[in-house]
């Protein structure tokens, strides 16, 4: 009777859980989900091209981008893996009608065909030690070319957070400028789309702005979202 009733509970708690618990479950930084600026490249496995181990162990490539996972999930019922962003997706795109919510959809292991849920798949922190120590001892290196290397988690924060090569956009809110970080920080220090805020209105203005900036007009736009070109 107890059992039941917490595996109703159990049931209750996963049908009304929202898409971000499944992601936390599954530990996909929510960047990978929410940021367009992450291209579908980045966010599949990383390249063979860039993995410097040789003989490393195939089974550890994602079935779906063949690639090696920076963040892996492994197959609740066969033994193969994939990275947790193609597992979303693969599951998203095949099976159980869409409006069906993602952890009760119905998928097959794009490898050997095997039904499984989307709600069953292992994630990283779950993986038997023997394959955790395996794929940490996985030697891979910056996709930029930077020549930084270390395991895929190293490389992946590393990719995201730090490589001076790595595509960012000036953080001045007026400027759409993009290039590698190393060159947008020295850009930053002098870029003419540096923004001020107006007394007034408490909205940012860019600097060339300043002189002709009219608060009526740039809280109507701010307001509705409209972009009026002046
Ligand atoms: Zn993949
Ligand atoms: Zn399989
Ligand atoms: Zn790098
Ligand atoms: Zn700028
Ligand atoms: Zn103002």
């Amino acid at each position: 009777m107890d059992s039941s009733n917490s595996a109703a509970a159990e049931a209750a708690a996963a049908a009304s859980s929202s898409k971000k618990s499944i992601e936390s479950s599954i530990m996909i930084p929510n960047k990978l989900i929410n940021n367009h600026a992450y291209s579908d490249a980045y966010e599949s496995g990383i390249t063979t091209d860039n993995i410097k181990t040789k003989n490393f162990d195939q089974r550890f490539l994602c079935s779906i981008c063949h690639g090696l996972p920076r963040y892996p999930v492994l197959m609740p019922n066969c033994p193969h893996v994939l990275c947790a962003y193609c597992a979303v997706k693969h599951v998203e795109t095949s099976g159980t009608p869409s409006f069906y919510k993602v952890e009760r959809r119905n998928a097959r292991c794009p490898e050997c065909r095997q039904d499984f849920k989307f709600s069953e798949y292992i994630p990283f922190m779950k993986f038997h030690s023997i394959n955790k120590v395996q794929l940490m001892s996985i030697d891979v290196e910056c996709s930029y070319k930077c020549g930084y290397a270390g395991t895929i988690f190293e490389v992946d924060q590393h990719e995201t957070f730090s490589c001076s090569l790595r595509e960012i956009q000036c953080p001045h809110f007026y400027c759409d400028r993009v290039g590698p970080a190393g060159e947008i920080s020295k850009h930053y220090a002098t870029c003419g789309k540096q923004a001020s805020y107006c007394g007034q209105c408490v909205l940012p203005v860019s600097m060339n702005e300043f002189h002709d900036h009219d608060c009526i007009k740039r809280l109507k736009i701010a307001v509705s979202g409209i972009t009026l070109s002046t």
